[in-house]
């Protein structure tokens, strides 16, 4: 049996400035068309994950988007959950159901709690995944 990995299916990851408002990550979650941005510091390490809801909690308490910075809404490193590229792709899915979140930063570990975000794996990949298994794995024929 083929054992699928997060690598065969990750995608580009989209990565924010820790110092950036959370009006500019709005604007790039709505100019890439996705759901969960990466928060890296100056060196290129992940801080931290953004999602919608966490920028609609800030629309929900009347606040400035343009002041505050992403920093203060995301959630932070070490309570992040990643995968890597080697992992199996049953395994990452498997962490995006039960943590019930939507995505995951593929990483290569540099260091004791040093990241750097190589890839992005969501729910979308899964599906891919899904279907391709459909087809009888034609791998990645349908990744269009
Ligand atoms: P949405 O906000 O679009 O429903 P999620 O369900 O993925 O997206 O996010 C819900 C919460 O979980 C948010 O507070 C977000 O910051 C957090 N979160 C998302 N992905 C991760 C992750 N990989 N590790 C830890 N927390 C995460």
């Amino acid at each position: 049996m083929v054992e699928l990995t997060v690598g065969q299916y990750q995608s580009v990851p989209v990565v924010l400035d820790e110092r950036s408002s959370a009006y500019d990550a709005l604007v790039s979650l709505f100019m890439n068309n996705i759901g969960t941005l990466f928060v890296v510091s100056e060196g290129g390490l992940l801080e931290g994950v953004l999602s919608r809801k966490d920028l609609l909690k800030l629309a929900v308490g009347n606040t400035d988007m343009h002041v505050v910075p992403v920093g203060v809404v995301m959630t932070r490193m070490p309570n992040i959950i990643m995968t890597t590229p080697e992992e199996s792709l049953w395994m990452a899915a498997r962490k995006l159901t039960h943590h019930e979140i939507d995505g995951l930063p593929v990483v290569k570990k540099l260091g004791e709690d040093q990241y750097e975000v190589i890839g992005r794996f969501t729910k979308t990949n899964v599906a891919r995944a899904f279907v391709d298994i459909g087809y009888g794995y034609a791998g990645g024929e349908d990744n269009e």
